[in-house]
């Protein structure tokens, strides 16, 4: 896969994506935003790094889109934005520090959002947030969040 248009190719008719590759790193989470835009379905997102985990949810027309949340960090935080930036034009990977017991934590933790999503019981807390899983501590909080920004242009046109 190269572009958002082979995603949308392999999902359409889909309810939902749930993405946990990353690579390549920042351009798949692009690749993966505009098709759920697209397709208007939800996006499920974990990820692991060596202490923690995250875990968010895009719902289009609901919460900000990953570009949305993309503007928020280049308003409020420039110097991350350049960082990411940066990260993208390299193209870097980094180190894959995944090992079961912490994939099984996150797997469960995405798992019941999703239940939750479906059923209609209970409330999702990832939606345009951030949530992070201190490995160390089993602890979360929301890290980040954002809002559906009115001039994306990538969701801006969405609405449910
Ligand atoms: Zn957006």
């Amino acid at each position: 896969m190269e572009k958002s248009e082979d995603i949308i190719e392999c999902f359409e008719g889909f309810d939902l994506i749930i993405l946990v590759a990353d690579r390549p790193k920042v351009k798949l989470a692009l690749w993966v935003n505009e098709a759920i835009v697209s397709l208007n379905i939800p996006l499920f997102c974990a990820g692991l790094e060596a202490q923690r985990a995250l875990q968010y949810t895009i719902i289009p027309g609901v919460s900000g889109c990953i570009e949305c949340w993309r503007s928020t960090v280049k308003e409020e935080h420039p110097v991350s934005y350049e960082m990411l930036e940066k990260r993208k034009s390299l193209n870097l990977t980094g180190d894959n520090t995944a090992i079961a017991p912490l994939v099984s934590v996150i797997t469960g933790i995405v798992c019941a959002e999703i239940v939750k999503y479906l059923t209609g019981i209970g409330e999702l807390t990832t939606v345009g947030n951030l949530k992070l899983i201190d490995m160390d501590t089993m602890t979360t909080k929301i890290s980040e969040t954002w809002n559906k920004s009115s001039d994306c242009t990538i969701c801006s046109s969405i609405n449910r």
